[in-house]
């Protein structure tokens, strides 16, 4: 498969440039790491975007020239200026578990992990509003934010792992996004520090609406320094295991009770095979063959009711336990792409995607299993979409080649669903497809030369 034009073209840079870099950071600033080593190398230009076979191939060999290590905003400062200086190319990075290659350096040059930037700046008592800085572990800041009676609005499955600024960059939603939609609706991102890249680099404070262009943009268009976010009051949530013999069933009792006045945090469905394969938490029940799974995070004041709830409508309540800091496997780590990652350590031959699903979702669904049998299984996730209660799909699906997946992914259009493709590199393609100027401008006033993640902002390539 050769590379599309905009992967091409970013242009990598001669190892004495970089050397020269090095040299120069290590003279002026001798508290920053600096990692030349292969193994160093590998391991900071990867993320999980194994789990496309497309992308495998598309960014097979990518890696960094050298990778530096912060732990303050100025040796972020450092980095840029020695990186604009020396036109060499900047990847941004938190933890790297990242779907899309978003934090592959496609043009090589310098990767800079953030993880060291860490700090809590500080939680805000009346409003809960939180600020960060862009390296701090999720898993970190929700315990740092418990104390308070707060806790974060959005985490994707990954929480425990992942970056905030990695997750503002890269990532979009996942638990908690039932009530309170993607980090992308107005009120989730209240406001951004960023360092921008150029000879002399400035440290920038925008509130919430000057960060909506750094919001999922890569990283292409600012370094995300510190992050402000609204938070939400701390909930233990339950956790409960529900299976149902009927797929009908299982679908219509998704559908309503997020209509209920039940406050709920996640709501996962997992088709029967997929039910099957994946872990129970320990004391949960496998469940029996055939059996639908619905995975739920629901506020403890909902017990009173939900069993029974759930009894009529055909569920039968497996398991149920409130979520605790053991490290035994949670809930929140078997839905999203955890199912992916799960269900991929059986089956290696798959790979997924990602879709909003038209409503009423069974026509879509219904002709998708006409047409590729049980080589399509369904995993959905109940979200709030612009106020209403939708279905994400991430659909498990048998890697039959790129042809086949272009063919479901255009079936699915046609039937209605949004697609999120997760086997392409642009901020763009992985999106709605469409270049938003406000991110190109951003990327313009930041990163004058481009050299933030290059050919990852198609906006950019084609101004
Ligand atoms: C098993 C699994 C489950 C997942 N579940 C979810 C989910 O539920 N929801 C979801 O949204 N995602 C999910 N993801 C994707 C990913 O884990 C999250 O988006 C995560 O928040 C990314 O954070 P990170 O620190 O790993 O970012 P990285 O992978 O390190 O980076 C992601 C992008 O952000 C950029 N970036 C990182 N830090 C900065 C910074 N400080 N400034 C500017 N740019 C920066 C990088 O250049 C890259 O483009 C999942 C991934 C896996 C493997």
């Amino acid at each position: 498969m050769s590379l599309p034009p905009s992967l091409s073209r970013p242009e990598a840079v001669s190892d004495e440039r970089v050397a020269a870099l090095a040299a120069e950071l290590a003279a002026s600033h001798p508290g920053i790491a600096l990692l030349a080593g292969a193994a160093d190398l590998t391991r900071l230009s990867r993320d999980f975007h194994d789990y496309s076979p497309v992308l495998q191939q598309q960014l097979e060999g990518r890696r960094a020239q050298l990778a530096v290590r912060v732990h303050t905003v100025e040796q972020v400062m450092a980095v840029a200026g020695a990186c604009a200086r020396h036109g060499v190319p900047l990847t941004p990075r938190g933890a790297g578990t990242g779907n899309y290659g978003q934090c592959v350096p496609l043009a090589g040059g310098v990767v800079l992990d953030l993880t060291g930037l860490n700090r809590l700046r500080v939680i805000d008592p009346l409003s809960g509003v939180v600020e960060a800085e862009a390296g701090a572990l999720l898993g970190d800041l929700e315990a740092q934010l418990r104390p308070a009676g707060r806790s974060l609005r959005l985490l994707p499955s990954t929480w425990r792992t992942a970056s905030l600024g990695g997750f503002i960059a890269g990532g979009s939603g996942g638990i908690g996004s039932l009530r309170w939609g993607f980090l992308r609706d107005p009120g989730n991102l209240l406001g951004l520090e960023i360092v921008t890249v150029e000879p002399s680099p400035r440290r920038l404070r925008f509130d919430a609406a000057g960060s909506a262009p750094l919001n999922h943009a890569y990283g292409t268009n600012g370094i995300l320094t510190a992050v402000r976010l609204a938070t939400a009051e701390a909930v233990t949530w339950q956790q409960l295991v529900v299976d149902f013999a009927d797929g009908d069933a299982a679908l219509a009792a998704v559908g309503a009770l997020p209509a209920t006045a039940l406050l709920l945090q996640s709501l996962t469905l997992l088709e029967a095979p997929i039910a099957a394969a994946l872990p129970s938490p320990p004391g949960c029940p496998a469940p029996e063959p055939g059996a639908h799974r619905l995975l739920l995070l629901a506020a403890p004041d909902s017990l009173e009711v939900l069993p029974h709830w759930l009894e009529e409508r055909g569920g039968r309540l497996r398991w149920q336990a409130p979520e605790g800091d053991g490290r035994a496997m949670p809930l929140r780590e078997l839905g999203w792409n955890h199912t992916t990652l799960h269900w991929r350590a059986r089956h290696q031959g798959w790979t997924y995607l990602q879709m909003l699903l038209p409503r009423p979702e069974t026509p879509l669904i219904a002709a998708v299993r006409e047409r590729w049998g049980h080589d399509v299984l369904w995993h959905l996730e109940a979200v709030r979409q612009d106020g209403a209660t939708r279905l994400a799909a991430l659909p498990l699906v048998r890697w039959r080649g790129a042809g086949d997946l272009a063919e479901l992914m255009e079936q699915c259009r046609s039937l209605g669903a949004v697609i999120f493709n997760p086997h392409v590199l642009t901020v763009e393609d992985g999106g709605l497809g469409v270049i938003d100027a406000d991110q190109v401008a951003a990327k313009a006033a930041h990163d004058p030369a481009g050299l933030l993640n290059p050919g990852k902002l198609r906006g950019w390539d084609e101004r």
